[in-house]
C-alpha cells in the first residue's frame, strides 16, 4: 500500500492530489515529505472571498507539518498560487489542509488540541515534538471554533461560582450550565463583581434569563442581587458545596485561635496536623488522620465543638420536605448560638439570614444534577493547578473553556486521536 493511499483514506482534498514522497530529517529527527499538487482543470480560491478565480503567479514551495506516524514527523509540500481576484485584488489562494499563514496542517491542530484536554500542554508539545505555543495556538483555535458553535438553548439550571486565580485575593467568576444531566462551563468572568456576573446575563438574552429555573450560588451578595435582578423568576438556591465551605472556614479559624492559645499557655500541641482531620469528610480521611481525629475526640476542644457543630449539621442534607428541614434548621442554630465558638455563631447568622434560599435546596432536588458545582469546582481547580504559571487571563481562560466547555468540535471523516 502506498502513502498516497492511506492519505486519500485519511484526508482526501477534492481539488488536490498527493504527489511524490521523500525523506527528510527534522530536529534529528527522519520524516517524510509529500508533494501536494493542485489538479489540472482546478481553479484556485481566492482566500478573499472563496470565489474561484484565474491564477497569478506562484509562491515558493512551503511545508505544512500533518499528524505524525510512527515516530516520523509529516509535511506536506505545496507553492501556494496567488490569485487575481477581481474584488479582492491579488490575494493568496484558499487551501483545505491549513489556514492563513500556519505552518501546521488544520488537522494536526486539532489533533494536538484533543490531546490537550487528557494532558498538560508542556506535555502535549514534549511528545509531538512540537512547542507550547503551537499547542496553545491549536488550544484556542479549538476554543474559539467551539464558542461560536455552542448552543445556549435549553439551559435550566445555572450554577455560579468563583474561584482563586493567582495569588492574592483574584477571582474569576464561573458560571456552569447544572440542567440534569448536564455540566458544562459556560462563561468566565474577570472578578466577582456585580458586572462580571451581568455580563453573563446579557450574553444569555431576556429569553434565556426567562427560561431559567434554578440559580445555585453561594452567598456572595454580588451574585444573589444579580440573579434576583436579571433572572427573578428563578428559584435561588445556596448549594451544599458552598454552604459547608463556610462551615469549614469556621472550624479552621477556630482551630488556628485555640492551637495559638495552647502554645502561649504551654499545653501539649495536640492540634498539630490537625488541620485536615478536621475539614475532610470522615469518609475520606486516611488512617493516620482517623487516628488523629479519635485522639483529640477525647480532649474537650473547642475544634472539637466545631467539628461536631458540622457533623451534625450534615443531616439537615437529607430532609426531603422543606418545612421538616426548616425546623432543623432552627433547632441546631439555637444549639449552635449557646456553643460559645465565635466564628460557628457567625455561621448561624448567614444561615438566618439565608434561610429561604437554604430551603429552597429542598424544593430543587432532583430537577439539577446535584453537586454538579462542586464537581466543576474541583475540575475547574484542577485545571488551574496544571495553568500554573500562566500570568496573561487569556490563557486561563482559554484553559478553564477547552476542559470544561463540552464545545462542539467540527465533525472530520477520520478521527485521528
Ligand atoms: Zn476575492
Amino acid at each position: 500500500m502506498q502513502l498516497q493511499t492511506i492519505l486519500n483514506r485519511v484526508q482526501k482534498h477534492k481539488s488536490f492530489v498527493y504527489g511524490a514522497t521523500r525523506w527528510t530529517v527534522v530536529k534529528n529527527q527522519p520524516g517524510i515529505e509529500i508533494e501536494i499538487q493542485a489538479r489540472k482543470n482546478g481553479r484556485p480560491l481566492c482566500s478573499g472571498c472563496h470565489t474561484p478565480r484565474p491564477g497569478y503567479d506562484r509562491l515558493p514551495v512551503r511545508r505544512f507539518e500533518f499528524v505524525p506516524l510512527w515516530g516520523l514527523f509529516i509535511f506536506f509540500l505545496y507553492a501556494l498560487r496567488r490569485v487575481d481576484c477581481p474584488r479582492c485584488g491579488v490575494t493568496v489562494e484558499e487551501i483545505p489542509w491549513a489556514e492563513g499563514k500556519h505552518q501546521q496542517t488544520t488537522t494536526y491542530r486539532w489533533f494536538l488540541a484533543r490531546w490537550a484536554k487528557r494532558l498538560p500542554w508542556n506535555q502535549v508539545a514534549h511528545a509531538f515534538g512540537t512547542s507550547w505555543d503551537a499547542v496553545y495556538s491549536a488550544v484556542l483555535m479549538a476554543v474559539v471554533w467551539g464558542l461560536e458553535h455552542r448552543r445556549w438553548q435549553g439551559i435550566e439550571a445555572i450554577g455560579i461560582d468563583e474561584i482563586q486565580w493567582l495569588r492574592g485575593h483574584r477571582y474569576l467568576t464561573l458560571v456552569y450550565e447544572i440542567s440534569s444531566g448536564v455540566k458544562r462551563l459556560l462563561y468566565i468572568g474577570k472578578d466577582r463583581t456585580e458586572q462580571s456576573l451581568r455580563t453573563f446575563f446579557h450574553l444569555l438574552g431576556t429569553k434565556g434569563c426567562a427560561a431559567l429555573l434554578y440559580i445555585c450560588t453561594d452567598m456572595w451578595p454580588a451574585y444573589l442581587t444579580v440573579s434576583r435582578e436579571m433572572a427573578g423568576r428563578a428559584v435561588q438556591i445556596l448549594d451544599r458545596f458552598h454552604i459547608m465551605k463556610k462551615f469549614n472556614e469556621s472550624i479552621d479559624q477556630v482551630r488556628r485561635d485555640e492551637a495559638r492559645r495552647m502554645q502561649q499557655q504551654g499545653y501539649q500541641p495536640v492540634l498539630r496536623h490537625a488541620r485536615w482531620c478536621l475539614l475532610k469528610n470522615p469518609d475520606h480521611l486516611t488512617p493516620t488522620q482517623a487516628t488523629k481525629l479519635s485522639e483529640l475526640m477525647s480532649y474537650n476542644l473547642r475544634s472539637v465543638r466545631a467539628y461536631l457543630l458540622r457533623e451534625e449539621f450534615q443531616r439537615f442534607w437529607q430532609y426531603k420536605r422543606p418545612k421538616a428541614a426548616g425546623r432543623f434548621l432552627d433547632d441546631w442554630c439555637k444549639r449552635a448560638m449557646r456553643s460559645k465558638l465565635e466564628p460557628i455563631k457567625k455561621v448561624v447568622g448567614t444561615l438566618r439570614r439565608h434561610r429561604e434560599l437554604l430551603l429552597n435546596w429542598f424544593v430543587a432536588q432532583g430537577k439539577m444534577s446535584s453537586g454538579a458545582v462542586e464537581g466543576m469546582n474541583n475540575n475547574a481547580k484542577v485545571v488551574m493547578r496544571k495553568a500554573y504559571g500562566f500570568r496573561e487571563f487569556r490563557s486561563v481562560e482559554v484553559a478553564l473553556y477547552h476542559t470544561l466547555g463540552d464545545l462542539p468540535e467540527p465533525i472530520f471523516a477520520h478521527k485521528f486521536c
